[in-house]
């Protein structure tokens, strides 16, 4: 068992890992920047260490800095929640070769799902199903490559191999500018990622994503629990997020999900991860492997009665996994609605003192935010400052309960996007569910 934790992260997803930390008897170290001595779980943390100024690089992201805070206070383990070090395999293998438990599934699976060529290849030998394509990083033969785009048909992508945030793609309608799009694609990876590789993959013109949580300890034992639907999305940003997927059959579900747990027990694979689908006419295509914690957890949790956060700490410390998978059952309907700090129509960040945080309560609602009355949200991370989580027995009453928590909702003094999420909560296509990536940014006319 893990005694002291120290947190690498900042915000809502560290004060989440606090409070499982304090649900065990851990200890928590919140290594935090300057501009956040006063978040909430730095605050409420047994010992701090400052690891450098506001922004990310000089911070969050500065590795030594990180691992002689968990030095200077004796830590036994680090947890990189969601988002800057979480999904490096170099910080992962330099938080365990320093002596100290990395949160998070071995390095070098980090790193073969990382990179998306390495992580296809490696599903398609567990027997996940793949998007068609070129199987592999294109060749430089413009011919060779006509030849792929024509094999696989046309609408395709082409997509950055060490590409993320949605960025690194390119949508090619016909032969005529494929070569341009390929050659523009791999100078803008080289640029953004430092890997000029790209690969291609039929573009599906309407899918879903659906995602499926698995869970994995140190002792060849993984699990599914079920899926998610975050097909709410604006710039390949999830904005709205629902466990199970409207539509999807216990049978489908668990026929999914069990491939997933089996490629973990294929790979080794440990902790928690998520698979990402696209799902269009009936059939998952495997879009990219996330290896850590996400940010959508909470609707599973609420679904399954699992806490995945406190799982990760207890399998980290070497335990089983506390249950089995026919002890997951599927119970009732989660939505999460990620509230950001911006204007609800231009999307322009709004950083800035919150003078009024009023949250809402009742049946089924979960709040997980580290903002209260008085904080200020620094300008320089993620402009997400919490998440609203509703529960019901059918999707229609967590919806029903949804709308009732957004309604009571105050931020004062700060812009956010409530506004938008109760305009979407109204819309007849989401209440039916099903809806497909493009329906939101189709539908704000973006
Ligand atoms: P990232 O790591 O940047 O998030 P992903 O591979 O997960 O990249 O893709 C991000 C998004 O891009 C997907 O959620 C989907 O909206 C779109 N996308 C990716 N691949 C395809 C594809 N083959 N067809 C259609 N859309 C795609």
């Amino acid at each position: 068992m893990l005694d002291k934790v120290l947190i690498a992260n900042r915000g809502e997803i560290a004060l989440r890992i606090q409070r499982a930390c304090f649900e065990l008897g851990i200890k928590t170290v919140a290594a935090h920047s300057t501009v956040d001595a006063n978040l909430k779980h730095v605050l409420m943390a047994d010992e701090t260490v400052c690891i450098g100024p506001g922004p990310s690089k000089q911070s969050y992201l500065d590795m030594p800095a990180i691992i002689s805070a968990a030095e200077v206070t004796d830590a036994s383990a680090i947890h990189p929640g969601y988002g800057f070090l979480s999904e490096n395999a170099d910080f992962a293998e330099r938080v365990a070769s320093s002596g100290f438990t990395f949160i998070g599934p071995p390095p070098e699976l980090i790193r073969t799902m990382g990179d998306k060529v390495s992580a296809i290849k490696a599903m398609q030998a567990a027997g996940v199903p793949c998007v068609p394509g070129s199987n592999g990083e294109l060749p430089e033969d413009p011919n060779e490559c006509r030849r792929i785009a024509r094999d696989i048909g046309y609408p395709v992508i082409i997509k950055a191999a060490g590409g993320g945030g949605g960025r690194g793609m390119r949508v090619v309608h016909s032969e005529g500018s494929l070569i341009n799009s390929i050659n523009l694609t791999k100078s803008e990876a080289g640029a953004a990622f430092g890997n000029e590789a790209v690969y291609m993959e039929k573009y599906l013109e309407r899918p879903r994503h659906i995602e499926f949580q698995v869970m994995a300890d140190n002792h060849g034992n993984a699990v599914h629990l079920f899926e998610r639907d975050c097909s709410m999305q604006r710039r390949h940003q999830k904005v709205i997020e629902e466990a199970p997927a409207p539509g999807i059959s216990h049978e489908v579900r668990m026929r999914m999900g069990e491939r997933c747990a089996e490629a973990c027990r294929q790979l080794g694979y440990t902790n928690a991860g998520t698979f990402e689908f696209l799902y269009q006419d009936g059939e998952f295509y495997f879009i990219e492997m996330n290896t850590r914690l996400q940010v959508e957890h909470p609707v599973t949790e609420l679904i399954t009665g699992i806490d995945i956060v406190k799982e990760q700490l207890l399998v980290a410390g070497g335990a089983q996994l506390s249950f089995t998978q026919d002890d997951v059952q599927l119970r009732g309907h989660a939505m999460e609605c990620r509230i950001n700090a911006e204007h609800p129509r231009t999307f322009v960040p709004s950083p800035g003192r919150v003078d009024t945080w009023h949250p809402p309560g009742g049946p089924g609602i979960r709040v997980d935010s580290h903002i209260y009355s008085g904080y200020s949200v620094p300008p320089y991370y993620d402009s997400m400052i919490g998440k609203l989580i509703a529960w019901g027995n059918t999707r229609e009453t967590a919806i029903a309960r949804m709308r009732g928590a957004l309604a009571e909702l105050v931020v004062d003094g700060i812009e956010t996007n409530t506004l938008l999420h109760r305009e979407i909560f109204q819309h007849a296509a989401f209440k039916k569910g099903g809806t497909d990536i493009h329906y939101l940014e189709k539908r704000l006319g973006l």
